[in-house]
């Protein structure tokens, strides 16, 4: 029997229309705008100035603590600016600007086709590497690598997992990347499997992706016949349910092991990784190429056929540059989300520019995003039935409603992974999410003024 998680989750209809579009290059822009704030933790801090003149891979900020990470320059180029500007959330940003020029890579980048089979033995060198090419998890939450393939000495870790669910609606770039990119990835878990000493990796694929599962099985036995450190890999086909790709909820479906309330994934002995970040691991150690690029999908119901596409970018591309060359922003498009319809975030400023961590620019219609009238809770419990957290979302509401913060804690508001799933059920229309984001942020708030050093 297919596997998943065992609390909650909701089935919404996949849209993975743009599944059939292989990985397209996106030209370089005329300019480019890279933000200093692309991972969890500190900015980085820019080391360039107006008038410098950076190659491809140069690093152009540096981490400012144990959580922060590497920036470096996608192009090559004069520095023109170092300045604030809005980024995706209109939050104002350092960006470096740099105009851009024919490709001239930094020496020591392998840029060529080759590919890398042999493991390395060292891992700190496996580890330098990772860290000096600023490479973090492409799966949303963007937490620097090399930190979390270090778990704490009083943590064992015993399995390696590779998120491949991808069980967003619409976004089909980590599918592509397994059909089209799945030595690297099977080699990027490898390297992951060695550094964290672990005998097993699983790699965690919905049902609604038998290509990808069939190209990922493949590459997997074809790596363990002709090289070695590929054993204990293996292709887990999960069954389709969102939010699989929940830390939480893959880390049960693969080992039947509970995450406790504000726990970790290392607590039951687990690490997961997104299969961009495996991409992204192997650039990293068997090419020493700094985390640079990734891969879009530009999707929508509003969209046209021939215009589904998945993008091969480089960070610090306009996001507006991205539309045009897709043929504009539609004109039924009334919202444009950047991540999946589910968790993804409104795009306020399409002058904003991708990120390591970009995934997709969704168009959604009116239709799509209009908000049904809210009407009386009527006690149904599907929000709770749907929680994947096994959480009371109608009362999480109601003493959000009411301000009830030691409540709020109390009933573990702080477990939240804020999925949406509740707001998907409820046949009231009731905004629950919205009201559970705020509750759930003072809460953490409050609980870690409680535990801040004194000073
Ligand atoms: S958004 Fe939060 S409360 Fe709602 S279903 Fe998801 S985890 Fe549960
Ligand atoms: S799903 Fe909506 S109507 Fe049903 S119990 Fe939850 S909040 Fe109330």
């Amino acid at each position: 029997m297919k596997k998943t998680f065992s609390i909650g989750g909701v089935h919404p209809d996949d849209s993975k229309i743009s599944a059939g579009s292989k990985i397209e290059v996106l030209p370089l822009p005329k300019t480019v705008y890279i933000s200093m704030i692309q991972h969890l933790g500190g900015p980085a801090k820019a080391i360039v100035a107006p008038g410098d003149r950076v190659k491809t891979g140069q690093v152009i900020g540096e981490p400012t603590g144990f959580i922060s990470a590497y920036v470096h320059s996608s192009v090559t180029g004069a520095v023109k600016s170092v300045g604030l500007r809005k980024d995706l959330n209109g939050i104002q940003v350092v960006h470096v600007e740099i105009a851009v020029e024919p490709d001239e890579w930094m020496e020591g980048i392998d840029t060529s086709d080759t590919l890398v089979t042999d493991i390395p033995e060292d891992r700190q060198f496996i580890l330098d590497r990772i860290k000096n090419n600023g490479v973090v998890g492409l799966g949303g939450a963007t937490f620097p690598t090399h930190v979390k393939l270090c778990p704490p000495p009083d943590k064992k870790a015993e399995c390696l997992i590779l998120n491949g669910a991808e069980c967003e609606p619409y976004l089909t770039s980590d599918y592509r990347i397994m059909l089209e990119k799945s030595e690297q990835i099977v080699i990027g878990a490898a390297i992951m499997k060695k550094v964290l000493g672990v005998s097993r990796a699983v790699i965690g694929i919905e049902e609604n992706k038998p290509e990808a599962i069939a190209r990922m099985t493949a590459t997997v036995s074809k790596l363990q016949s002709s090289a070695k450190g590929y054993d204990g890999i293996e292709v887990m086909t999960l069954k389709k349910k969102y939010p699989q790709g929940g830390e939480k909820q893959l880390i049960d479906a693969v080992m039947h092991r509970q995450v406790k309330s504000m726990g970790l994934p290392i607590d039951v002995g687990a690490v997961v990784q997104n299969v961009a970040t495996s991409l992204a691991v192997y650039d990293a150690v068997q090419k020493n190429m700094p985390l640079i690029t990734n891969t879009l999908t530009v999707t929508g119901n509003c969209l046209p056929a021939d215009r589904q596409k998945n993008y091969l970018f480089r960070i610090g591309f306009p996001l507006s540059y991205i539309a045009e060359y897709n043929g504009g922003v539609p004109e039924k498009a009334a919202k444009i989300v950047s991540g999946g319809p589910m968790m993804g975030k409104a795009v306020s400023n399409l002058d904003a520019t991708t990120q390591k961590g970009s995934s997709s620019l969704l168009y959604l219609t009116e239709e799509q995003t209009v908000r049904k009238p809210e009407s009386n809770c009527i006690r149904c419990g599907k929000c709770a039935e749907a929680c994947p957290m096994g959480l009371e979302p109608f009362l999480l509401n109601k003493l959000a409603r009411n301000g009830m913060m030691e409540e709020l804690e109390q009933n573990a508001v702080q477990d939240c992974i804020e999925c949406g799933c509740c707001l998907y059920s409820c046949p009231a229309n009731i905004p629950l999410l919205d009201m559970i984001r705020v509750a759930k942020g003072e809460v953490i708030r409050a609980m870690r003024a409680r535990t801040a050093p004194k000073k």
